[in-house]
């Protein structure tokens, strides 16, 4: 008897463990499936700019969607930041903007993105070199200071940013975020996320030239030139563009204007 005791043990708390589990993923997909209520629409059409560029279809996928991303990932508070139901809308919002395409609500949404990390502000990351011997010294062993960063599994954001990217500064970094997100998920080409077929030669074509030109600008009008390192960054960078400042973009880039325009299924007012 006191040999199996301890298995029995451990076969209770594994199954208890796996009921848990389940519940909780249950609670997560009745959530996920409820519709918004009417003061949560009306916060989200008041603070997110590209509200009033969707149709009404696409306002209503765009609720969908944000509900599935609310509740289907897991939010951690960090470096004392109170996290409320609200910032977690808002970002939601944020990010769903790059998922309105036609039937995006039936696929997987940021697959790769399971838990989003939120600092109060811009947040310290360790320097990535190390000593390479014990009392070497280091001529820049500084930490890093980020406003965001996308790694395995996960999304890091300082709220203070998204609060600016809100009030329309030109930087949004959950756009960002995302859009690297969204590269992820095709690992055959950086710069490069799923796409139709239609509309892959021509991406190769506009984002590959558009891309050049940046390197070559000393000084661009619209584009930060952080997205001349990488077609990563590159695409992080032209979507920020897009959202955050359309008429511009549109006037000194059209050819690129017209492709994410196209790509993300929502057409900005340029006017
Ligand atoms: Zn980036």
């Amino acid at each position: 008897m006191t040999v199996w005791l301890p298995s029995l043990l451990a076969l209770l708390l594994a199954a208890g463990l796996l009921w848990q589990w389940r519940r909780t993923r249950q609670r997560r997909q009745v959530l996920q499936s409820e519709p918004l209520s009417e003061p949560e629409r009306t916060l989200l059409e008041t603070r997110i700019a590209a509200a009033a560029w969707m149709s009404p279809a696409q306002r209503a996928r765009w609720y969908q969607q944000v509900q599935r991303f609310r509740h289907g990932k897991r939010w951690l508070a960090c470096g004392g930041h109170v996290l409320d139901e609200e910032q977690r809308l808002l970002i939601a919002g944020l990010a769903c903007l790059l998922r309105l395409q036609d039937g995006a609500e039936q696929q997987p949404l940021f697959p790769e993105i399971r838990e989003l990390l939120i600092y109060p502000e811009a947040f310290l990351v360790p320097p990535l070199h190390e000593p390479l011997e014990e009392g070497l010294e280091l001529v820049d062993d500084a930490p890093d200071e980020r406003i965001g960063e996308q790694g395995p599994g996960q999304v890091v954001l300082s709220w203070a940013d998204v609060e600016a990217a809100l009030a329309g500064d030109p930087v949004n970094v959950v756009v960002h975020e995302f859009a690297h997100a969204l590269d992820e998920e095709n690992p055959a080409g950086e710069g490069a996320p799923p796409m139709p077929r239609a509309l892959a030669a021509e991406w190769a074509e506009v984002m590959g030239a558009e891309y050049a030109r940046l390197q070559r600008h000393r000084r661009p009008p619209v584009l930060d030139k952080y997205g001349a390192q990488s077609p990563g960054e590159f695409f992080g960078v032209v979507s920020e563009a897009y959202f955050q400042q359309p008429a511009a973009l549109h006037r000194h880039h059209p050819a690129l204007f017209s492709l994410l325009a196209r790509y993300y299924g929502l057409v900005a007012p340029v006017a």
